[in-house]
């Protein structure tokens, strides 16, 4: 079915299953392109630029530009993959979902359905005219719920769309914005081991993104940290933290987001783990090994709490109404506090 697949193709969406069978075909290593100093320059562009503005630009392709298209996402993934930084994770995921809305703009209504079906195996198809309105498309609504679950503007929920025999219709503008949502998701999760070092091009930039990494995240966390504020907690982690108390068990995400969002804060793995005491199902040596895993002192990884959307997709948000003017629980926090402290 891929072997068709033109190069064109997988440059304007080089995370999917044709790209990657391209790029397996093409025997594309590393150490290969590293000798590139275009793509490795592209690679730093994409990175600095999801850094920057969280978009990757959509730009018009000439044909010399589709390799370096190609091969610059993949080497710009193992080192999203190789920082290992949540944070990086999460903006390029942004960005190239971005970038790859502005493609998917410009296809045909005919295509957009068999590329959901071939990425995601979407139960999808044309629409056309039902009770005098003109649709693009119907997508199965369980598909439609779990690419949607982090929006949160009410136009996007189920009640509020026009549903035909369990499928959502969709315009084509729609489709794409439910397509990049699902791009951006399978990117977050796509997490690859990478080999230690990389070659030497690469390994520049792979220093260079890590420090600029390092100094926005030290400075959120400079903002963040300090004396901690209980009273600026965001109404989610103030709710997990009741649950807490009460001694109520938390799933496995809820416990996920509470203990990221506490040692974000500033708070130190032993306090941490002194508020899990009440768990029923509490086991130190358990609990211990995950909060250190979290805090980043078991691997490179050190995670962040999720996003809002995220937190509302698990319907661990409790003010889902106010999480349109909110991205994140920290971000929540850092403007609470400043404001608490104003006062
Ligand atoms: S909007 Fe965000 S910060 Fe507020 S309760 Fe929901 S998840 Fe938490």
């Amino acid at each position: 079915m891929h072997e068709d697949i033109s190069i064109h193709e997988a440059a304007k969406y080089p995370w999917s299953v044709m790209a990657r069978s391209l790029l397996k075909n093409l025997d594309v290593t590393l150490g290969e392109v590293d000798n590139n100093p275009r793509v490795v320059q592209r690679a730093h562009d994409r990175l600095t630029q999801a850094l920057d503005s969280r978009r990757t630009q959509t730009r018009e392709m000439q044909s010399d530009d589709e390799y370096i298209e190609l091969t610059s996402f993949f080497v710009a993934k193992a080192l999203v993959d190789g920082i290992g930084s949540m944070f990086l994770r999460r903006r390029w995921a942004t960005a190239e979902a971005k970038r790859a809305e502005g493609f998917l703009l410009k296809e045909s209504e005919t295509k957009l359905p068999q590329f959901a079906k071939q990425e995601f195996n979407w139960q999808i198809s044309s629409a056309g005219r039902v009770a005098s309105r003109v649709f693009s498309h119907r997508l199965h609504f369980s598909n439609y719920l779990d690419a949607t679950a982090g929006f949160h503007e009410r136009e996007w929920k189920l009640v509020n769309k026009r549903l035909d025999k369990g499928y959502v219709l969709l315009r084509k503008s729609e489709t794409v914005r439910v397509i990049r949502a699902a791009v951006e998701k399978m990117l977050i999760r796509d997490i690859k081991k990478v080999p230690a070092n990389f070659p030497p091009n690469i390994q520049k930039v792979y220093e260079d993104i890590d420090e600029t990494v390092r100094k926005q995240t030290d400075r959120m966390r400079q903002e963040i940290q300090g004396e901690i504020v209980t009273e600026a907690f965001p109404p989610c982690m103030q709710a997990l933290l009741a649950d807490m108390n009460e001694g109520k068990p938390l799933s496995h995400i809820a416990r996920f987001a509470i203990t990221a969002f506490l040692l974000n804060v500033g708070m130190d793995v032993d306090s941490v783990l002194e508020l899990f005491m009440r768990a029923p199902d509490f086991r130190e040596d358990l609990a211990r090994y995950q909060i250190e895993h979290i805090a980043g002192k078991r691997g490179s990884t050190e995670y962040t709490p999720p996003s809002c959307a995220y937190m509302i997709s698990v319907r661990l948000c409790v003010d889902p109404d106010k999480a349109e003017s909110r991205r994140h629980p920290l971000a929540y926090y850092r403007r609470r506090r400043k404001w608490l402290s104003k006062r």
